[in-house]
């Protein structure tokens, strides 16, 4: 039975998620987030004002939720040219992808994490990928995570475990998985109180709105992170037309 978590952390919806999930189950859980001159400094702060939060509002959470570690990544913006590291629009390119994809981030994130994890003596990396939704990134595919934990278990000769709680879920059931941590957290009324600091302190827009409030959260809207955060908020409080996993 593993005992011990470091949770790949952004600061937004799906990794908070994660956090929680990991929260709920392991009794030493860390986070890890990476620095890559992201265009908006509201993700990194959404990140410590999460963490604030859940300190704050969960304690059966608190006293199993360890360091915080930052990486600084901004050797990304060496290699890569995409929306997300420098200030060019959000488009869909010839290849499929979005501009936003990063070759290979995740798998950088991964070994950075699964070296971090190494020192401090951490068995399972959580990450927030996902098959399920639009993005098509494939370094978030279940065949790349699992040739990851292969290759950083035979390369660090150790013995890791990558989870992923979202690989085959939608929003709406990433919205109605945060419930239901929330309300097994053995805090009162924790479903609600996940919910809200979802709302209210992650962060997903690609624009970096933290402006423009709505009923799921801050952001402008309209972006594909928007859209996709909003639509899955829509059909998990319409009762969930979506598969459950
Ligand atoms: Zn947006």
């Amino acid at each position: 039975m593993h005992q011990s978590a470091l949770v790949l952390f952004s600061g937004g919806q799906d990794s908070t998620t994660c956090l929680a999930w990991a929260l709920a189950r392991y009794a030493r859980v860390e986070t890890v987030g990476f620095d890559y001159g992201q265009r908006h400094r509201v993700e990194l702060d959404a990140r410590l004002a999460v963490l604030r939060e859940l300190r704050g509002q969960f304690q059966p959470w608190a006293a199993r939720l360890g360091e915080d570690h930052m990486l600084d990544l901004s050797v990304l913006g060496q290699v890569s040219d995409t929306s997300l590291t420098r200030d060019v629009a959000f488009r869909m390119e010839a290849s499929g992808l979005p501009n936003t994809f990063v070759p290979g981030r995740n798998l950088l994130f991964l070994t950075l994490a699964a070296a971090l994890a190494y020192r401090r003596n951490l068995e399972v990396l959580v990450t927030g990928v996902c098959e399920t939704d639009f993005s098509g990134y494939p370094d978030c595919r279940d065949d790349t995570m699992k040739a990851m934990q292969l290759a950083l278990s035979l390369g660090m000769d150790r013995r890791f475990l990558v989870e992923t709680p979202l690989m085959w879920i939608d929003k709406a059931a990433t919205w109605r998985l945060a419930r239901q941590l929330g309300e097994a957290s053995g805090v009162a009324r924790g479903g609600a109180a996940l919910e809200a600091l979802v709302i209210e302190h992650t962060h997903t827009c690609y624009q970096g709105d933290r402006v423009h409030r709505h009923d799921w959260g801050y952001g402008c809207g309209t972006c594909p992170a928007c859209a996709l955060r909003a639509g899955g908020w829509t059909r998990y409080r319409e009762g969930g037309l979506d598969a459950t996993p």
